[in-house]
């Protein structure tokens, strides 16, 4: 019998030649050597110093080129997040100068220790929506049933770590635009499967930022002193370890 299902297929071949690349040309990028603001929510100050440190992820744990397309997709719908709201009179600002080779607005403190790059800063809002400026603009892409969720509860509630992203960037950007953080950030969502958008204003939450600024300078300090922070959990089955890249690393270790 005739068999012209050979394998691999063709679709095979070519997916491995490209997340073959994809992570190649990722493992090549410099190491990140500060703390990223964006970053500064995420649930385990043990992991945020990992990642701080360099430390190396778990074999296998490193992103595939799945996730890697998974992130270029999301900065290619972003870019046209920004394009049509200026279509819909958004003057809104995501580099400096607003060239597009212009340098990318954010913020460096701690002698470049904690960094972050903020998707942009809205100028003026189309009449007669009476936006409060200047306004960060922060834009996330998520898939339906996350965007659904966003939709229903809120950032705040369904999203924390982007709702301490927001709060940390209105704090940080003030020095460099004054008035951000006394007008609402304007957050977008972006629903991958269906091409629905969502937006909210978010006011500033002074006391979530003063946390998440406190938080970077504990994980900052405790590297320094090469002390280890706390595991967020007491039993590695814990869905957040679960999916964690140092999770081997990890619990490894005495504590
Ligand atoms: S395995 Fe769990 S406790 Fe350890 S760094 Fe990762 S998330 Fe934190």
């Amino acid at each position: 019998m005739l068999d012209f299902n050979h394998r691999p297929k063709v679709a095979d071949r070519v997916n491995a030649a490209v997340d073959a690349a994809l992570v190649t040309e990722n493992a090549a990028q410099p190491r990140r050597e500060y703390l990223g603001g964006s970053r500064l929510g995420h649930p385990c100050e043990r992991a945020l110093q990992f990642e701080f440190a360099g430390a190396p992820k778990d074999e296998g744990a490193g992103f595939t080129g799945q996730t890697l397309r998974i992130f270029a997709i999301g900065h290619a719908l972003e870019d046209l997040a920004i394009r049509w709201l200026r279509a819909a009179g958004f003057d809104l600002y995501t580099r400096r100068g607003n060239y597009p080779d212009g340098e990318q607005f954010g913020f460096s403190i701690a002698r470049g220790r904690i960094r972050g790059h903020v998707d942009g800063i809205i100028a003026a809002g189309p009449e007669p929506m009476k936006l409060g400026v200047p306004a960060l603009w922060e834009c996330k892409t998520m898939n339906a049933r996350n965007w659904r969720e966003t939709v229903a509860k809120g950032v705040t509630i369904s999203k924390p770590v982007y709702a301490a992203q927001v709060a940390l960037y209105q704090a940080y950007m003030e020095p460099a635009v004054p008035g951000i953080s006394e007008n609402p950030a304007l957050f977008t969502a972006i629903n991958k499967d269906t091409a629905e958008l969502h937006h909210e204003c978010v006011a500033f939450d002074a006391g979530l930022a003063q946390r998440m600024s406190d938080r970077a300078v504990r994980i900052l300090q405790a590297t320094d002193a090469g002390e280890l922070l706390p595991r967020i959990a007491r039993e590695p089955d814990f869905h957040e370890c679960r999916l964690c890249p140092w999770a081997q690393r990890c619990w490894r270790l005495a504590a």
